[in-house]
């Protein structure tokens, strides 16, 4: 007799549980059941702003983006539905005086094969003609970079998961955890209990409430973040997507020759998520930041002057007490794993992270040494205490997608 496939349950119907989901079943993993409590996407995933670099700030970051820029490529082929953008690249700007400590990175970039190219105001202003970017400011520019439509990819990777024998159940909620000794071994939700063999909490902002019946608590603080979709222009723009640091908050093209523009709210405190039915839709942009963001964002893209706006999305980013992702197998509680606090990059995480998590998952082990990720990694007292302070964003550390 057979015995009975292995079943992976996975919290989360956003990015990070739709590709890990995806991934699992694709290598065969057995059972996928995918539980999501309010719709696919309804977390932040469906408001993000699909913006992608692989330039980040650590070895196990820059390593990551290479495994998710690559499948960002690979899924544009073979997803119906779905495009990723990187006919223009990612651009990094940076002040003068920004730009020293992302020059010392380089030489990481270098020795980890990820591709890049320096370029000063006049050469970025040469290349995309409708930037303005101030004498002595610096461009990093990523040519594997770029942006994704994320309804687009959501649906197709929803698509591509049931194809592959992925279960989703939406709504379900988990509201409670199934133990067989001191081994994790399902959870209990709206729709019924399930056993599993392994279960993956992808549950971002409401990762505190949903693991808070298990005991754990991770040094992750949330921020609310919004970004804005224009009305068409009359003559579309050749950008690339633009991480406008310097101007707190990004423009990139949208599909139908509209512009996407996100803000940063440094000086908003953090936003705590305190119950599991807890919805985004309760979150709001502050009163008149889209006008100040326009204006301000106008002195590097002057097509922004006067274009009319015809979305808001308003969503949830979270970082943890290092600013590094919390992704793997949590040892305080055997058959548990988790993928969380992917600064405001989750978007651009969530290719590698689902392809690393369905690794380790089925093989025992991942390519990559997410050893930088571990959820073990906190010290108690040190994530006590850093839970217990409130923190604005300007004070977490700074990460851009
Ligand atoms: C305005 C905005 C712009 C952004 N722009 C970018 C960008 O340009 N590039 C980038 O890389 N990232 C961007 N991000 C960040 C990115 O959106 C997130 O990091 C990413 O979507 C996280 O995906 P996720 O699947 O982990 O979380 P989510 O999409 O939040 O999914 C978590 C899911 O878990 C479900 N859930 C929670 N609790 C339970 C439960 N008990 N039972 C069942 N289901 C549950 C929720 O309903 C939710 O759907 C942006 C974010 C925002 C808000």
């Amino acid at each position: 007799m057979n015995p009975a496939p292995r079943t992976a349950l996975i919290i989360g119907g956003g990015v990070t549980g739709l590709s890990t989901a995806y991934h699992l079943a694709k290598r065969g993993y057995g059972r996928v059941i995918v539980v999501e409590k309010e719709g696919l996407g309804a977390g932040s995933s469906r408001r993000a702003a699909g913006i992608t670099t692989g330039l980040l700030w650590s070895e196990t970051g820059v390593r990551a983006r290479k495994i998710s820029l690559q499948l960002f490529r690979e899924l544009s082929r073979t997803l119906p539905g779905y495009h990723y953008h990187a006919e223009e690249g990612c651009l990094n700007l940076f002040t003068p005086e920004a730009w020293p400590a992302r020059a010392a990175l380089l030489p990481l970039y270098d020795r980890c094969g990820a591709a890049y190219a320096v370029l000063t105001a006049g050469e970025v202003q040469s290349r995309w003609p409708d930037l303005r970017v101030p004498d002595g400011f610096v461009g990093l520019h990523d040519p594997m970079g770029g942006y994704s439509e994320p309804p687009d990819y959501l649906c197709a990777l929803a698509k591509a998961a049931v194809a592959a024998g992925v279960e989703i159940r939406v709504p379900a909620q988990v509201t409670g955890w199934i133990f067989d000794g001191t081994r994790l071994a399902g959870a209990t939700t709206t729709t019924g209990p399930i056993h599993a063999d392994v279960v993956v909490s992808a549950a971002y902002a409401w990762t505190g409430p949903l693991l808070q019946g298990l005991g754990l608590s991770f040094p992750v603080k949330a921020f609310v973040h919004q970004r804005y979709l224009s009305t068409p222009l009359t003559t579309p723009l050749r950008l690339p997507a633009v991480n406008a640091d310097p101007w707190g908050g990004y423009v990139r093209p949208a599909a139908g020759g509209r512009i996407l523009m996100g803000v940063e709210t440094a000086d908003r405190d953090e936003h705590r998520v305190t119950s599991a039915d807890f919805r985004l839709e309760a979150l709001a942009a502050p009163e008149g930041l889209r006008e100040r963001a326009q204006a301000h964002l106008a002195s590097l893209l002057p097509a922004l002057a006067g274009v009319g706006w015809e979305q808001d999305e308003v969503g949830l980013i979270c970082f943890s007490m290092d600013g590094e992702p919390v992704v793997g197998p949590v040892s305080a509680v055997p058959g548990l794993f988790v993928g969380t606090a992917f600064h405001s990059g989750g978007f651009s995480y969530n290719p590698a992270v689902g392809w690393l998590l369905a690794e380790w998952v089925h093989e025992g082990r991942p390519s990559l040494d997410l050893a930088a990720f571990s959820p073990d990694r906190f010290p108690a007292a040190a994530s006590a205490d850093y839970l217990a302070t409130t923190v604005p964003q300007r004070l977490a550390v700074r990460r851009r997608h």
